[in-house]
């Protein structure tokens, strides 16, 4: 069974149902709901790539923007063979209430590619990308809808997306896409930035809960970009990782996980799997090792009603972007346990993509610490905001987020009015 039980659509319904039952938190009158609730613009591109062996392949794209009434569009790329319309609508949904709870001026927008990236070679990684970039290059600018990295894509990607652009400008266009090396103006920071922002939140969330991080026992799902980073901070700040896993498969050693050593297994072998000293399991019993925070990282729709009942912690903080389904969510409230929502905990990303693309407009780049003081600023002020919603209104950590963000929008919306 694959890992990620929720297909594209049920995960669009899900983002719309998030969206609909805070709109009823929030009373929002039925126009505004229907503008809110609706992408602004969707783009679909079918275009060639010459192979290496000279036959020439059809491959599909989309760039969807949900909504732009507070900024420029903002949003990752992803190249997966799952990606459909409908989870690049929901994902970029998500960004718009991303943006909004943690205050950035952007509206949300994502991208993606029907592609099993392990497939091509790197000069046909290329190629796909710079067709792509130019086929979306129509809908993309430093002022209009700014790309940036998700799950297979990478700094090198973001380069040559931003060479594309740069080649039909006829001058640098850095500020078109972050999540770029530092040398063709990257940010310090941004490459950790989603997962220290998840690690600013656990921690956070855990104070708030009057617990502790010292010896509170961790499993994350997933250990690329934002697992790999947050498992190291978590173990650093004295949590013990007792779980881990990557699509292959996982470990377990209830007495804690060297995370640099499988850090350096996984850049050694490619997997985490044959890690000596933890026991292999797979993705789905990880999942249900009795924890105190449980951190999927990886997918969407992994914590289902099929496993929510078994799901053995006192925390979730959501690192992956809707890992969880809205039966789910429901059986943790009743079961009472805190869920943090996506649009919060990984919002760290967007924050130093924001940060980049403020450094490339103003061509002076900050300090590696600068970045990440703001960042956790930036981080703890919406955090307390959504933890303060959550008390007043008494209602969950997901709603309450919803609530900041939505509000935002749409207080906007109705001062930009309906235009003509
Ligand atoms: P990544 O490609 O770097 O890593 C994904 C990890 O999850 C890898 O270890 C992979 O092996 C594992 N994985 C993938 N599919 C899996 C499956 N079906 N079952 C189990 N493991 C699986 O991606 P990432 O950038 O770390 O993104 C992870 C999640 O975080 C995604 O939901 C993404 O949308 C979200 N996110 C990423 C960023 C970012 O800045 N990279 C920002 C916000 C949110």
């Amino acid at each position: 069974m694959a890992i990620s039980e929720a297909p594209s659509a049920d995960f669009y319904q899900a983002a719309l149902r998030q969206f609909d039952d805070a709109a009823q938190h929030l009373h929002l009158p039925e126009e505004l709901r229907l503008i809110l609730r609706t992408p602004k613009r969707e783009l679909t591109v079918n275009f060639p790539v010459r192979m290496d062996d000279g036959r020439v392949e059809i491959f599909t794209g989309y760039r969807v923007q949900h909504n732009v009434n507070c900024g420029p569009a903002k949003g990752g790329i992803r190249y997966a063979p799952e990606v459909s319309l409908d989870e690049v609508r929901a994902l970029a949904m998500l960004m718009t209430w991303k943006c909004s709870v943690l205050g950035i001026p952007y509206g949300g927008a994502k991208g993606g590619v029907i592609v099993d990236r392990t497939l091509l070679s790197k000069v046909e990684l290329e190629r796909l990308t710079r067709r792509y970039a130019t086929e979306i290059s129509i809908m993309i600018g430093p002022d209009v809808d700014i790309p940036a990295p998700d799950v297979n894509t990478d700094p090198q990607i973001m380069a040559w997306i931003m060479d594309t652009l740069s080649m039909h400008s006829g001058h640098n266009v850095a500020a078109v896409v972050t999540g770029k090396p530092i040398a063709v103006g990257g940010s310090r920071g941004r490459v950790e930035a989603t997962g220290r922002g998840v690690f600013i939140v656990t921690r956070e969330v855990t104070k708030y809960l009057g617990r502790t991080l010292e010896g509170a026992t961790v499993v994350v799902q997933g250990f690329g970009n934002v697992g790999s980073v947050t498992a190291k901070l978590l173990h650093d700040a004295g949590c013990k990782i007792i779980g881990l896993s990557d699509i292959f498969g996982a470990i377990h050693d209830p007495r804690g996980i060297d995370v640099p050593l499988a850090l350096q297994y996984i850049k050694e072998h490619g997997r985490l799997a044959g890690m000596h000293g933890s026991q292999e399991i797979n993705n789905a019993q990880l999942l249900e090792i009795p924890c105190d925070i449980l951190i999927p990282a990886a997918t969407e729709g992994v914590l289902t009603h099929h496993n929510a009942d078994r799901i053995a912690t006192k925390l979730i903080v959501e690192a992956a972007n809707g890992p969880t389904t809205p039966d789910a969510d429901a059986i943790f409230a009743r079961r009472g346990i805190p869920v943090v929502p996506d649009i919060l905990a990984n919002a760290g990303g967007v924050t130093v993509s924001y940060f980049e693309w403020i450094q490339d407009r103003e061509n002076f780049f900050w300090s590696e610490r600068r970045v990440n003081d703001t960042l956790e600023e930036m981080m703890i002020e919406s955090i307390n905001n959504v933890l303060q919603r959550a008390d007043t209104m008494q209602i969950s950590l997901r709603m309450a987020a919803y609530v900041v963000a939505i509000s935002r929008v749409a207080e906007a919306t109705e001062f930009r009015g309906i235009y003509p």
